[in-house]
């Protein structure tokens, strides 16, 4: 056997793209497989297997092979220390063999069919302080591998630890059978993670939405029954009406948007190009149904064609559009299978009417194929609450009626039919919602410790409809009203009266009570289809929230004064702005407020003309001049949200790196210390309006620290309520200084759940 020919630098260049081209748990076992293959041939061996540790059961289990018997893998499990693979797991040390037979570590396993391989060399996969398994070669020959082999298998072990780790949680997800001998069931991936459109459960079988539109409008007219020029103008009639009648079904549940989503429709009704095309054609002699489909598809040939994302998102207005006075015309309408009740809905695309009319149908969930987080049906779905996550993989488009489809929309996971242990962490999950929607009956209009301490509960506000719920739970006022909403949902900007308009009502809504506004704050996950705000490689670390405004100072303008005219009455304002990393940020947007009351002034319109300034802490180097900010803004108010993502360098929306968004990082806890010791000595209010606020985890801590004011989604205040009431504050001190007193993320995560373990009552979550 001639040594050299085996290519170990060849092997680690390939195993690189290797791990590249894993991008979902569908693909890990055909990761793993494909790398014990890589392996055996770059170094020649006749057995290359991969073993991994699982935590659960505290074996090593085979999870592939080449060489061995396929049967074996889920099949060999060895506890660390036995046999030669858990010697090399358990010393986290290589173990090479010229006959493996004759150390007395060797261990055989019959079902591997092993006992002609001599040579053996293992190393073990390691990720920093972590045991995550063993890669382990064989030959016939005795003597087979040498040195140089050794240090090419530990190389290729390091590369593919990472890889392998993630793999190895997700694995969990997977019946270990799944694995064996390399097949997947690809009818069946067990779970698909994809984009989080709507949060919320649903748990239901599942059912294909099939558009009448569509069809309408890719058949032809079949000549047998006449159309006359007045069927064409009474179905326009007919179109018009029944879009007005959906719009102001909308308006009661979308007040923002609700003019928006038909604009396009409305503006094609009207346009007497449409019309007349239309006409021209029907005069000509072409059957009014045919006239409509051709001139319908020349417009959504041009919308598509468009370079603009918003011009080509009036494809699928114009084609809702066309299928509608199709189907007013010709009247026997293919019969819709809306089946919304009780079922999971998957659909290739949805228009917003469709949206509608699943949610009156009570729809239990959405996957939907097509289309961006930040789209009209997204956030319908938002403001309807219907869970939807968006995912185009293949496996959802042949999956048989009526599987059973768990949506965790807060993750954006879809599990095909869900195994027994996922059902019930569903159930437990889904428990503590209903038992949260039970509770606001019994929420106090305010909120105490047990032994006392004031904390003030306010509400994350999205969208208008989301107002009534606020109130209905008490919130005391409105901590954080995310204004990009209105601005997602236009196809331009929003003029300033507009916005005055919107925000008029979340005053109104609201009365004397304390209502904070964000300015814009756009950004990756919330991309504005006609700016290109979130363009450039990262969105996140580019031209967003503050900055953007900043730059673009007259929509910035017509956002402040749309704010201070809209509040002229109202006491409880208070402005913020999103994601500052400076003072000088700071000073120059609060300059934009000055500006913006002065020339109201000047005009004489009604406006607020003192209100408090305040901002987010959401970027890490505001902990570093935290003093010199609290002598010049009102207020703050900690996003942890990004605080997390910006402090760890970890993008927040990116399911890959969802391993590194750690709360419990002690630089987080630290900084957030740090941050909300220093507003207290200033006697500067401060809140926490992230996610983070919510968790029953981190309420002891982040009272603890000195938190008074938690801002969280409405539908959180009375799991938040509860878990305040049962607090002493000098035991959220306590234990907020041992967690603080951590140095590591196992650490503070052990003290956490500790603490969480000796406080679950009865009653208790
Ligand atoms: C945050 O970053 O924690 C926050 C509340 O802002 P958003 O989630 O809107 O980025
Ligand atoms: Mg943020």
């Amino acid at each position: 056997m001639n040594k050299k020919k085996r290519d170990h630098f060849n092997l680690l260049c390939d195993i690189g793209e290797l791990a590249d081209l894993l991008t979902d748990a569908q693909n890990i076992t055909n990761f793993l497989q494909n790398t014990v293959k890589l392996v055996s041939r770059h170094l020649e061996a006749h057995v290359c297997s991969i073993y991994l540790y699982d935590e659960k059961s505290g074996e090593l289990v085979l999870h592939a092979t080449i060489g061995l018997n396929p049967e074996a893998v889920g099949k060999i499990r060895m506890n660390p220390g036995e046999g030669l693979v858990g010697t090399v797991f358990a010393q986290m040390k290589p173990v090479r063999e010229a006959r493996a037979g004759s150390n007395p570590r060797f261990k055989y396993f019959a079902e591997a069919h092993e006992d002609r391989f001599a040579s053996f060399l293992a190393v073990p996969i390691q990720r920093g302080v972590q045991k995550i398994g063993v890669l382990a070669v064989q030959h016939e020959q005795v003597d087979f591998f040498d040195e140089k082999d050794l240090m090419a298998l530990r190389a290729s072990a390091s590369q593919l630890a990472g890889t392998i780790e993630n793999a190895r949680l997700l694995i969990d997800l997977f019946p270990v059978s799944e694995a064996s001998s390399g097949k997947i069931r690809r009818e069946n991936p067990g779970l698909i993670k994809g984009m989080t459109a709507s949060r919320g459960f649903a748990m239901a079988p599942c059912t294909y939405f099939r558009k009448s539109h569509t069809s309408l409008l890719a058949g032809n007219a079949g000549s047998r029954t006449p159309y006359t020029m007045e069927d064409f103008q009474t179905a326009m009639r007919s179109t018009a009406e029944q879009l007005k009648d959906l719009q102001s079904k909308l308006a009661e549940r979308l007040p923002e948007s609700a003019s928006l989503i038909f604009s396009a429709h409305f503006m094609i009704l009207k346009d007497p190009k449409f019309l007349d095309k239309i006409k021209e054609q029907i005069q000509t002699g072409i059957s009014p149904p045919d006239a409509v489909r051709t001139v319908t598809r020349h417009y959504i040939d041009i919308f598509s064609a468009s370079s603009h994302a918003y011009i080509r998102e009036k494809a699928n207005d114009m084609e809702d559009l066309g299928g509608r006075i199709l189907k007013n015309m010709i009247r026997r309408s293919p019969r819709e299978k809306i089946k919304g009740k009780g079922r999971v809905i998957i659909a290739k695309t949805l228009y917003p009417s469709e949206i509608l009319k699943l949610a009156s149908d009570d729809a239990e969930g959405i996957v939907l194929h097509k289309g961006g987080v930040t789209s009209h049906v997204s956030i319908l779905a938002r403001s309807l609450q219907i869970p939807m996550v968006i995912s185009d993989h293949p496996a959802l488009t042949d999956l048989p009626e009526n599987t059973l489809l768990l949506l965790d929309a807060d993750i954006g996971n879809i599990y095909i039919e869900p195994d027994e242990k996922i059902l019930q962490q569903f159930e437990i999950r889904n428990a503590a919602r209903k038992k949260a929607a039970r509770l606001p009956k019994n929420l106090c209009p305010v909120t105490h410790t047990q032994d006392g301490i004031r904390i003030r509960l306010m509400a994350n506000v999205n969208l208008l409809s989301e107002l009534e719920t606020a109130k209905k739970l008490n919130a005391e006022g409105i901590g954080l009203y995310r204004t990009e909403f209105p601005f997602i949902v236009r196809p331009t900007f929003p003029s300033e009266e507009e916005q005055y308009l919107i925000y008029k009502r979340l005053f109104d809504e609201m009365g004397d009570r304390e209502v904070t506004i964000r300015t814009l704050d756009i950004s990756g996950d919330k991309a504005l289809v006609y700016s290109d705000a979130s363009s450039g490689a990262n969105p996140e670390l580019g031209l967003r929230s503050i900055r953007f405004s900043l730059h673009h100072r007259s929509i910035f303008e017509q956002q402040i004064r749309a704010i201070l005219r809209a509040g002229a009455a109202s006491p409880g304002l208070r402005i913020m702005f999103p994601l500052v990393s400076s003072l000088d940020e700071f000073l120059e947007a609060r300059q934009v407020i000055y500006d913006c009351a002065e020339s109201l002034k000047t005009e004489k319109l009604p406006f607020h003309e003192n209100p408090r300034i305040g901002m987010m802490v959401e970027v890490p180097s505001i902990v570093e001049i935290i003093d010199a900010l609290c002598r010049e803004a009102d207020f703050f108010s900690i996003g942890t949200n990004d605080f997390i993502q910006y402090t760890l360098a970890v993008d927040r929306s990116n399911e890959k790196v969802a391993a590194y968004y750690r709360s419990c990082h002690p630089s987080v806890l630290r900084g957030l210390a740090r941050i909300v010791r220093a507003a207290a000595a200033a006697e500067k209010e401060i809140a926490v309006c992230g996610e983070m606020g919510h968790e029953p985890e981190y309420i002891p801590f982040l009272i603890g620290i000195g938190i008074r004011i938690l801002s969280v989604d409405p539908y959180y205040l009375p799991f938040v309520q509860e878990s305040i009431s049962g607090l002493r504050l000098s035991d959220a001190q306590k234990h907020a200084e041992q967690v603080l007193a951590e140095d590591t993320i196992k650490g503070a995560q052990e003290v956490l759940t500790q603490w969480a373990e000796q406080h679950k009552g009865p009653g208790k979550k």
